[in-house]
């Protein structure tokens, strides 16, 4: 038995489709209790707080966001009896409302983009509530050094991780997750993805892109960059495609940054895949009594099978009323 729903946090990590000589593995957030990556953050920011005497049970904390940091604090602040009003801006999906709203956080929508919801939320701060702040907060990038990164380590087991691949709002899951990869896989490459038109990390420009919680318009404080090795980009007409074949051909329902992130991770496996080796097969429920083969037939250890891990951070229920697998 679990103490509160907060300890079910954590995600399982499952091999996608990977090209010949190569493994794509992917961490599905949607498992965690509020249904994205953005969970892991949101426990740790109000921990930390408390910890240091900020904020208790019974505060008011405001907080802008594009949804899911939204939906995962106001898990939190539901558990641990906190008032929470989020701003967002009123292009995300519908869904997110809903849920915000389920959980018992107030919603402030704003029309604009993620820069007018932060300034809106400083005036909240100055009528009196406390901002978590997820772009400079470090506690966000330290609850994916914690978690994220120790669950994978934990679960590709004895494999050596090639590249590390994710998208980038806060920076948060990049910086954390690959800080800790990188201290056990010195060779990893650690590749951001962020909006092919909204690509402030290649071009310097911000731009108007579609992609929900991705592409921020500009470079958070908690993005290390010194860590990312490569910026790649993907556009949304992409992206969508590539969900609506995650969810039809491998029964992965997962949202836009998702698709995203698996395009990318694809790209990167091609380019390092070792069509020689023949890679071990994961054993899945329709053979589960199998143990996993040490060694592939052509007697090459299964540690030279080149692996590339990626996150998909949300599901892809949380995009229905876009139209995104009509
Ligand atoms: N994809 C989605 C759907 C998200 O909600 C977020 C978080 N805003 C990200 C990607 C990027 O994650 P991070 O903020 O950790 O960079």
């Amino acid at each position: 038995m679990k103490g509160s729903i907060l300890d079910t946090i954590g995600s399982p990590l499952v091999q996608v489709d990977s090209p010949e000589g190569a493994t794509v593995a992917a961490k599905i957030e949607s498992f965690n209790p509020g249904g994205s990556a953005k969970d892991r953050p949101a426990l740790e920011m109000i921990r930390t707080a408390e910890r240091e005497g900020a904020i208790e049970p019974g505060d008011w904390l405001v907080e802008p966001t594009s949804g899911n940091t939204g939906i995962g604090l106001a898990l939190v602040c539901a558990a641990r009896d906190y008032d929470l009003t989020l701003v967002m801006p009123a292009d995300k999906s519908a869904e997110r409302q809903q849920v915000m709203a389920a959980y018992g956080a107030d919603l402030e929508l704003v029309d604009g983009n993620m820069e007018t919801a932060r300034a809106r939320a400083d005036e909240l701060v100055e009528e009196g509530a406390t901002q978590l702040g997820q772009f400079e907060n470090p506690a966000n990038p330290r609850s994916h050094y914690r978690t994220t990164g120790e669950e994978i380590i934990e679960q590709v087991g004895d494999r050596e991780i090639d590249a590390f691949v994710a998208g980038v709002g806060t920076g948060g899951t990049i910086s954390g997750t690959g800080q800790r990869l990188r201290e056990e896989f010195p060779d990893l490459e650690i590749v951001a993805v962020e909006p092919a038109r909204n690509a402030v990390l290649s071009t310097g420009e911000p731009g108007d892109d579609g992609f929900q919680g991705m592409g921020p318009g500009f470079v958070s404080d908690n993005l290390d960059r010194e860590l990312v090795d490569r910026v790649e980009t993907a556009r949304l007409e992409d992206a969508e495609d590539e969900c609506r074949r995650l969810a039809r051909e491998e029964g992965i329902l997962v949202g836009q940054s998702s698709g995203a992130t698996s395009l990318v991770a694809q790209r990167i496996a091609r380019e390092i895949a070792e069509p020689d080796i023949e890679c071990p097969e994961v054993p899945d429920a329709f053979d589960a009594t199998q143990p996993a083969s040490p060694e592939t037939d052509g007697g090459q250890a299964v540690e030279d099978c080149p692996l590339v891990v990626t996150l998909f951070p949300d599901s892809g229920e949380r995009y229905l009323s876009t139209g995104l697998f009509d």
